[in-house]
């Protein structure tokens, strides 16, 4: 008894030794103030940041001021070349639509004019020639797939334009079809705008790779009767409803697609690291994060064409750099090592987290966990969302950490609104489908949710001090447990491995 109990302590001591002492804990917390929070957002949100689009002077000037921060701190930079700026590329590109065309060969030709007919509704493409047998997919995607996926590298594959979402192209490109060909059953009364959207000059994901898949959106109008005369049932094609079939045509589809990029631009992340203070456990990474950038200038809305981006997210980005400055003074440091980081291109699609993902500065496998605020300034003064508790133990982490800190008067809450799947629509999905364990703290949409008038004086920041202190908390929780977190095993088999 004696023997093992003192095993067991030796065990503990390095643990024990290297715990901050309450008045440490309590001196960071109390920098965590409602008056730097809105002088913070103040700065980034203001009118002369223009909105923060990416990329853009303003994205730019954003993402100094908080490197300079983070310096300011004492974090060790975690960025290119021993800076705190991680950059990514972006190319801008532009189909040549008077090059581009499409033939569908068998029972007669047809020729499918760019703009008129078709458009390409995904830029991530090589200029060449793409062509395959067409094969109709009836059914709904939502299932499991009876069919020979296999079969299907190579083909022109028809889905309907219900089906069409971002997940499910992932699925079709991952069956290494020749292109997808997506029916859209659109009024021609709106056809001549989706046409103008798909041709004008735009950014390409500079997350994805450059594929030899074309995703051609055709007009049901022009398409259907040709595919029709080839057997296919174009009702139950737009239905998408029972079991997913593939069904070969007897025609194929050649497609002469032309692209070029018009222009190189860049846009930064901003990384800073707060290196843990335990021999071992300071090679693995608690990832704080939010996105710096918002979507700019634009359609004006009572005379106000500046989209502040105040809430969404001035505010998630500021609640990173309150937390990087409470944890910076912790006396010891955390045992694990901290990673403070505000991404950009989130807007445009998860640009920046998704570039992190890819290239982080660290290996992503000793990312232990994920905590991604993104719109934590407004509505409810005493609860917050808190996205993905159910899928890792995180969830009970933070259920606990919240529960011994009443004076917070902040209570976390579950995914209010589950089918809107904000679970993937902000940063921490791009750590989550990583394998990182992830919880996203989220006040929900307003009225002011991507318009002008989510501005700064809107911001509640006496209840946002209260969030980044209960983020603080559990970060810190998270940095000195013995244990990383852990995920469910049916969540991880459903979000990391796809099955
Ligand atoms: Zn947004």
């Amino acid at each position: 008894m004696r023997h093992a109990l003192r095993v067991l302590s030796l065990l503990l001591l390095p643990s024990l030794a290297a715990a901050q002492s309450t008045g440490s804990v309590q001196r960071a917390v109390q920098s965590i103030t409602p008056d730097d929070i809105r002088r913070r957002i103040g700065i980034i949100a203001d009118d002369s940041m223009r909105g923060r689009d990416t990329p853009s002077p303003e994205l730019e000037e954003v993402a100094a001021y908080i490197a300079s921060e983070f310096r300011r701190f004492g974090l060790k930079p975690g960025g290119d070349n021993g800076t705190f700026m991680q950059r990514y590329g972006i190319d801008r590109v532009r189909v040549v639509a008077d090059s581009s065309v499409a033939m569908i060969h068998g029972g007669g030709d047809t020729t499918l004019t760019y703009g008129t007919s078709f458009v390409f509704l995904d830029n991530n493409f090589e200029s060449g020639d793409y062509a395959g047998d067409l094969v109709l997919l009836t059914g709904s995607f939502d299932g499991p797939t009876q069919i020979d996926t296999a079969a299907l590298a190579g083909k022109m594959l028809v889905i309907s334009g219900r089906a069409r979402n971002r997940a499910r192209g992932q699925r079709l490109l991952s069956w290494r079809p020749a292109g997808i060909v997506v029916v859209l059953p659109i009024a021609d009364s709106l056809w001549s705008r989706v046409a103008e959207q798909y041709t004008q000059s735009q950014m390409r994901d500079p997350a994805r790779p450059v594929g030899r898949t074309v995703f051609l959106g055709v007009r049901l109008a022009t398409v259907g009767p040709r595919l029709t005369s080839l057997g296919a049932d174009v009702d139950a094609l737009l239905q998408g409803a029972g079991p997913l079939r593939a069904r070969p045509l007897a025609a194929q589809l050649h497609v002469h697609a032309r692209i070029r990029v018009t222009d190189h631009a860049s846009a930064p992340n901003v990384v800073g690291i707060l290196e843990g203070s335990d021999p071992r456990l300071k090679s693995e990474y608690v990832v704080l994060s939010a996105h710096m950038d918002h979507v700019g200038v634009g359609r004006p809305v009572n005379g106000d064409s500046i989209y502040n981006g105040a809430d969404d997210d001035a505010s998630g980005t500021i609640a990173v750099v309150e937390a990087a400055e409470a944890f910076a003074q912790l006396q010891p440091r955390p045992k694990r090592s901290i990673i403070f980081l505000t991404v950009s291109g989130e807007e445009k699609g998860l640009w920046g987290s998704a570039y992190f993902a890819d290239h982080s500065p660290v290996p992503v496998a000793d990312i232990v966990a994920n905590l991604n605020t993104d719109m934590v300034g407004r509505n409810w003064k005493d609860t917050i969302v808190v996205i993905g508790k159910e899928h890792s133990d995180l969830g009970a982490t933070l259920n606990r950490v919240g529960a011994a800190h009443p004076e917070l008067r902040m209570q976390p809450i579950d995914d209010l609104w589950p089918q809107e799947n904000f679970y993937g629509r902000s940063d921490h999905y791009n750590f989550a489908r990583k394998g990182v364990p992830i919880l996203f703290f989220f006040n929900g949409t307003h009225a002011d949710y991507h318009r002008p008038s989510d501005s700064v004086d809107k911001i509640d920041a006496e209840k946002e001090s209260r969030i980044v202190k209960l983020v603080f908390y559990l970060g810190l929780d998270v940095a000195n447990a013995a244990d990383r977190p852990k995920w469910k095993a049916d969540s991880y088999s459903r979000i990391v491995t796809g099955n």
